[in-house]
């Protein structure tokens, strides 16, 4: 085998098994291969090798590679935007990506909103919660998510699916857990009180913290090292 079905072999295994010690579903966790710095050769080897979701970090990047990838494949693959959107990179995201993790205003909501609309299209939305509330994150602060979503509910040309959120970096996977918890207790209050909403997916889980994840209830785990090695 080659090295890097192996690495997806055994990164899936290791999913598997982190939601079978919770009674879970291993088939309920999307694997979202992020390939920010990745070659479209390798991209395209992991798609052979059976990977269906692809996550960038940057509008610019993702431009250059996604319409390529998209072009040369021969099944389609859905593309996550994962990393900081800028409202003025909207028009070329709603282009390139077909579910973006990282709505962390209104504003940049009622933007998507407007551009999903003239394409005729409905995006699939997470909304980003800096859970552990670092000031160099991206996100809602937790308390601020409440009072958005009924204002990014009504926008036409979204749909919210649930939420996302960056674990800060920590020594031990372990000390991961109260974030991940947090953001499923937060989206638990939300599909309470925002019934109107799906909230099913939660995105978080990294390479360094996705097992620790899919046992608090991931259901979208990001992970670019474990497959694809390390970044330049
Ligand atoms: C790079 C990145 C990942 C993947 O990180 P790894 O540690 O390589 O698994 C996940 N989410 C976001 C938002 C990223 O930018």
């Amino acid at each position: 085998m080659e090295e890097l079905e192996v690495r997806i072999k055994r990164v899936k295994e290791r999913i598997a098994e982190a939601a079978l010690r919770k009674g879970r579903n291993p088939q309920e966790i999307i694997l979202v291969a992020v390939t920010k710095t990745v070659e479209p050769e390798r991209i395209m080897a992991a798609a052979e090798l059976g990977i269906e979701h692809f996550g960038e970090n940057r509008v610019q990047e993702a431009l250059e590679k996604i319409p390529r990838i998209n072009f040369l494949l021969p099944k389609p693959v859905t593309w996550h935007m994962v990393g900081h959107l800028q409202t003025n990179k909207v028009p070329k995201a709603v282009r390139l990506f077909d579910f973006i993790h990282s709505i962390d205003s209104v504003r940049l909501a009622v933007e998507l909103s407007k551009r999903a609309v003239s394409l005729g299209k409905t995006i699939p939305i997470l909304l980003e919660v800096n859970i552990s509330g670092e000031a160099t994150k991206f996100g809602f602060h937790p308390d601020e998510v409440e009072r958005a979503v009924p204002e990014i509910l009504p926008l036409p040309g979204l749909s919210v699916q649930g939420l996302m959120t960056i674990a800060p970096i920590v020594q031990e996977p372990e000390e991961a857990r109260p974030y991940f918890r947090a953001l499923r207790e937060l989206r638990d209050r939300l599909a309470e009180k925002f019934p109107q909403a799906s909230w099913k997916h939660l995105s978080m889980g990294m390479t360094d913290d996705f097992e620790v994840a899919v046992e608090e209830g991931a259901t979208m785990v990001r992970i670019g090292r474990a497959i694809f090695g390390e970044r330049r």
